[in-house]
C-alpha cells in the first residue's frame, strides 16, 4: 500500500476526500503545517494533534544539514524521531537550493551548494535527494527539480523544465529500485527493532514499523515557468513518466499574485482528476480557499507560523498586528469567531503584552492561533464541499 485518494465529493472542480498514507488518513483539502527542522517552531506535537493536524511539511535540505539523513535513519525514521505518528510529506530540498542564489551550482548532474549555516560544500542530485528522502522516511516525498527563477526568457524557462523533467525520471528510477528501503518498512528487522525496546511502562511510541509492503509515495513536480503552454507540455510529460500524486511547483518566487492564479488554475486543467494535486508554497487564507474550491487537494505555506512569530495573526476580521498600541489595554479576544485555545483564554492586551516584552509564550500562542486559522478555513471549505452550500463568510473574508 502506498499513498492515494479516496474522493467523496465534488463541488465544480473541487473535491473533498480522504488522502490515505500509511501514517493514517489525512481529510482533503488540506493545509500542510511547516516543520522545517522537524519541528513546527513554538508548537510541541501534543498540541498539532490537539489542532487536529493530519499532515506536515517538513524540508530536506535542513535535515540534511542538521542533524543530517543519517542520524536520523538510525531514530528510525522522522517520525519516530520527532514522535509523531501521522503523516509527514517531505520536500525535495530543490527549492531551498534553489534560494541559496549566490551559493550554488546547477549542472545536469545536479546541484553543488554550500550550507547557509556554515559555508561547508554539498551535493544534491536526484538520486541523492531521494536517498535522503527515503532515509528520512516520510509519508510522501518530491521529485528534485528545478525551480524556474523569476522573471525568465522562455528559452530558459524551457531548458529549466527539460532537466527537471530528465531529473523526473532519475528520481523515479532511483525511487523503484530503493523504496524498501525507508526506515519503518523493512519487514525482516522489525521484530528485533521492536522487541528492543519492550518496556511495559513505556507509552508506545510514533513511528513504530508498518506491514510489510507499506511504502512512500514519490510525488512528481510540474515546472514551466510563467508560460501557460510550457505548463501543459510538463505537466502531460511528468504524468507519462507516472507517479501517484502531481504537485505544481515553481511558485511564489516573486512574482505578482494574480499571475500565480493563471498558472495554477490553467495548469489544474492539465492534472488527473483521480490523483491528489498539491500546490506548493502557498498562501494567504484566502488564496488557500480559493485554490481548494478550485480543485487542489494539499497546500503548505510558511505564512501563517513566520507571520506568528512576527506578531502578524489571521482573524475573521482580518489581519491584527498585534504589537501595535491600540491592542494595550483591549480585554477582547484576539478573535471573538475563532473557538482555539488562545482566543478562548486570552485578551489582546495580554497577547499585545507579551510580544513586547518578547516573551517565548507570545511565539507559541501566535503560532497556534494562526495555524488553527488556517485548519478551520480548510475545514469550513470542505464542508462547503461537502454540503453544496455558500460557505461562512467568517473564515473567508478577509
Ligand atoms: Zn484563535
Amino acid at each position: 500500500m502506498s499513498v492515494h485518494l479516496q474522493i467523496e465529493a465534488t463541488r465544480g472542480a473541487a473535491r473533498a476526500g480522504k488522502l490515505i498514507t500509511p501514517h493514517g488518513e489525512v481529510e482533503t483539502p488540506v493545509f500542510m503545517p511547516v516543520g522545517t527542522l522537524a519541528s513546527v517552531k513554538g508548537v510541541s506535537q501534543d498540541l498539532l494533534e490537539e489542532l487536529g493536524v493530519e499532515i506536515l511539511l517538513s524540508n530536506t535540505y535542513h535535515l540534511f544539514l542538521r542533524p543530517g539523513v543519517e542520524t536520523v535513519r538510525r531514530m528510525g525514521g522522522l517520525h519516530r524521531f520527532m514522535s509523531w505518528d501521522r503523516a509527514i510529506l517531505t520536500d525535495s530540498g530543490g527549492f531551498q537550493v534553489f534560494s541559496l542564489t549566490d551559493l550554488r551550482k546547477v549542472t545536469e548532474e545536479g546541484v553543488a551548494f554550500r550550507s547557509h549555516l556554515d559555508g561547508s560544500s554539498h551535493f544534491l542530485s536526484p538520486e541523492k535527494a531521494m536517498e535522503a528522502q527515503i532515509g528520512l522516511g516520510a509519508d510522501i516525498i518530491m521529485a528534485f527539480d528545478e525551480c524556474t527563477e523569476y522573471p525568465a526568457e522562455l528559452a530558459r524557462a524551457r531548458a529549466s523544465t527539460e532537466l527537471t523533467l530528465r531529473w523526473a525520471e532519475r528520481c523515479k528510477n532511483y525511487f523503484e529500485e530503493h523504496k524498501s528501503e525507508v526506515p519503518w518498512a523493512r519487514a525482516e528487522s522489525a521484530e528485533v527493532r521492536t522487541a528492543g525496546r519492550t518496556n511495559a511502562s513505556a507509552p508506545t511510541r510514533a513511528g513504530e514499523m508498518r506491514p510489510p509492503g507499506t511504502r512512500q509515495a514519490l510525488f512528481g513536480i510540474v515546472q514551466g515557468g510563467m508560460d501557460t503552454e510550457l505548463r501543459r507540455e510538463s505537466a502531460e510529460r511528468t504524468i507519462d513518466i507516472g507517479f501517484p500524486g502531481y504537485a505544481i511547483g515553481g511558485l511564489s518566487v516573486g512574482e505578482p499574485r494574480e499571475l500565480t492564479r493563471d498558472i495554477v488554475l490553467s495548469t489544474l486543467e492539465h492534472l488527473p482528476s483521480d490523483q491528489p494535486r498539491y500546490l506548493m508554497g502557498v498562501g494567504t487564507p484566502e488564496e488557500i480557499a480559493e485554490y481548494a474550491r478550485s480543485g487542489v487537494d494539499m497546500m503548505d505555506c510558511v505564512l501563517p507560523t513566520r507571520a506568528a512569530r512576527h506578531g502578524l495573526l489571521f482573524t475573521s476580521e482580518g489581519k491584527v498586528s498585534i504589537k501595535q498600541a491600540r491592542y494595550a489595554q483591549d480585554e477582547n479576544a484576539l478573535d471573538p469567531a475563532c473557538d482555539c485555545r488562545v482566543c478562548q483564554r486570552y485578551s489582546r492586551a495580554y497577547l499585545r503584552h507579551l510580544y513586547s516584552s518578547n516573551e517565548l509564550l507570545a511565539q507559541v500562542l501566535n503560532t497556534v492561533h494562526n495555524l488553527h486559522f488556517y485548519l478551520a478555513t480548510m475545514r469550513t471549505v470542505r464542508a462547503w464541499i461537502r454540503a453544496g452550500h455558500a460557505p461562512a463568510a467568517s473564515a473567508l473574508q478577509m
